[in-house]
């Protein structure tokens, strides 16, 4: 395992970053591989006491950063960058190792890593504010836009590197300090992350603005969740998790930037390119083995099409390669733990029991050698009726999810019924009902997508969804905004005071 000394990663590792590391006194715990079910080493969580330290620290950066112009913090994020490119292999193997994605996608999650520090460079010499027409004589009036303070990020294990960039690359040319709460799932990617991008802050004691504390929720999360030092939390997670955090953020008028579960369908009509749709159905269930929050779990095809889509999925299906995610040739990688196996069985149990048909995969597979302990299973597509129970629920596991359509209105109709709104997808050469799809009346997400699949973004998009999914806006657009503070300001250049709404008082 080269990659986890050329990492700087040990046998037990601290969690607590707060410019140096420190002990990690919380309740030390392993970081296991999915892929064979081995320790890969220890981890000191933070404690309470350590995340006092880790966010007043950082809190301290912060008022220093502020003052550094915006194109200033920039520079440092282009170095950033740089160092992300230089261990883009080592960083792709641990992604690869700790969660088990292929590491075709392990790369790819640090490639975006790159790309977001890449944009936040080009941002940080445009963080415009707008001047606007003042309907007093002598008076100006224009908005601009300020830093917010330490800015607490939790993450989910499934992309254990590029939520952090998202939040942290964007959150540090903004003039913020931020301090990661990684899941206690892959923590030692978020300590090599913070490693290699605290020594590119550390020169000039910037250092603290990159806080890590990774431990139990009680310890770490909830209370950074409930503390007023925080002005916003970025959570990434389940639906569960969001609604949890969201009621405590709000309590104490906080702001919360929310990205949580979908339940991601692709539509796809009789004019279709069977082609490109099965390559995209096939990458959006398959891919990162159903553990993307963007993963096609449901696939809402038109009569016509359905037993020829279904055919050649079922071919495509019976090729992939399921195995080592480090090795080149395996398209599917384990599940992230034994839990995750247990509920994907549960959720194919409920959807027989609720009239489903299961048209293959499903079973959990027991692999030999060097991958013996590893969490694999067989990716499955079941046919069922769109208004069975378990089709409303995000399954995080390779279940496709296929229902037949008559026409577009009751596809439309079926994909806004569920209770998440992330990402969505149309194929179809009919521009009409493409563009019907994208319009008012058409999908209900964050992301809506003609001729490819849902899984996939850029970075320069904002990402996100609705409903559900929390409403959050990350990486792309303007989703900076979220990372700053909004002024108002009017400037009286004249002699005289006049009142707004021409309001005489006094005079
Ligand atoms: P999870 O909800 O179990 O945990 C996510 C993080 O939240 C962890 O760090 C966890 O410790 C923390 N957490 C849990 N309860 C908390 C609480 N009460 N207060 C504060 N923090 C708390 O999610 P997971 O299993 O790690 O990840 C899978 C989920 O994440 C899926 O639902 C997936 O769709 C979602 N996800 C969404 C996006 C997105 O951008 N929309 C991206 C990745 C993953």
């Amino acid at each position: 395992m080269d990659f986890l000394s050329e990492l700087g990663i040990q046998d037990s590792n601290s969690a607590a970053f707060c410019g140096t590391w420190m002990p990690g006194e919380g309740a030390p715990f392993d970081s296991f591989s999915p892929v064979n079910g081995k320790r890969i080493a220890t981890v000191r969580a933070a404690s309470r006491s350590e995340l006092e330290t880790i966010t007043s620290k950082a809190h301290e950066a912060f008022l220093r950063w502020r003052e550094v112009p915006a194109p200033r913090r920039g520079e440092y994020v282009r170095r950033m960058g740089e160092v992300l490119r230089a261990k883009k292999e080592p960083l792709g193997r641990l992604v690869s190792y700790e969660v088990g994605k292929i590491l075709e996608e392990g790369r790819g999650e640090i490639q975006e890593c790159i790309d977001i520090a890449d944009f936040a460079v080009g941002l940080s010499r445009q963080l415009y504010g707008l001047t606007i027409a003042s309907e007093r004589p002598q008076h100006s009036m224009r908005e601009t836009w300020h830093p917010l303070g330490a800015v607490g990020v939790i993450t989910a294990f499934n992309f254990p590197a590029a939520v952090w960039a998202w939040n942290a690359m964007l959150a540090l040319v903004c003039g913020d300090a931020v301090v990661w709460k990684p899941s206690e799932k892959a923590p030692l990617t978020a300590i090599a992350m913070t490693k290699i991008c605290a020594e590119v802050l550390a020169e000039d004691g910037f250092a603290p603005l990159v806080g890590l504390a990774c431990g139990s929720n009680e310890d770490v999360a909830i209370p950074m969740t409930e503390d007023a030092r925080y002005p916003l939390i970025s959570a990434t997670g389940s639906t569960r998790m969001g609604r949890a955090v969201g009621q405590v953020v709000a309590a104490r008028l906080g702001r919360c930037l929310l990205e949580l579960g979908g339940n991601n369908a692709i539509v796809c009509l009789e004019d279709a390119d069977l082609d490109m749709a099965l390559r995209a159905v096939l990458f959006g269930a398959v891919g990162t083995a159903g553990q993307r929050c963007t993963t096609t779990r449901r696939l809402l095809v038109q009569k016509g099409a359905r037993v020829e889509l279904e055919r050649r999925l079922l071919a495509a299906y019976d090729q992939v390669a399921i195995g080592d995610p480090l090795e080149s040739s395996t398209l599917m990688g384990p599940l992230i733990d034994h839990d995750a196996v247990e509920q994907m069985q549960r959720a194919l149990q409920a959807a027989r029991d609720q009239g489903g048909e299961i048209l293959c995969g499903g079973d959990v597979i027991e692999l030999s050698g060097d991958l013996a302990g590893g969490h694999y299973v067989k990716p499955a597509i079941v046919r069922i009726r769109h208004d069975a129970e378990i089709v409303q629920h995000e399954t995080f596991a390779p279940i496709l999810y296929v229902i037949e359509i008559a026409d577009l209105d009751e596809a439309m109709r079926l994909h806004n019924s569920v209770p998440q709104g992330l990402s969505s997808a149309i194929f179809t050469a009919d521009v009409r009902a493409a563009e019907r799809f994208l319009s008012a009346i058409g999908s209900d997400c964050g992301i809506a997508n003609v001729n490819l699949g849902t899984s996939g973004a850029e970075i320069g998009g904002a990402f996100g969804g609705e409903k559900d999914t929390g409403g959050g806006r990350e990486s792309g657009s303007d989703s900076w905004k979220a990372y700053m503070r909004r002024q108002t300001s009017t400037i009286n250049w004249g002699s005289t005071l006049p009142l707004a709404q021409g309001i005489h008082f006094g005079d």
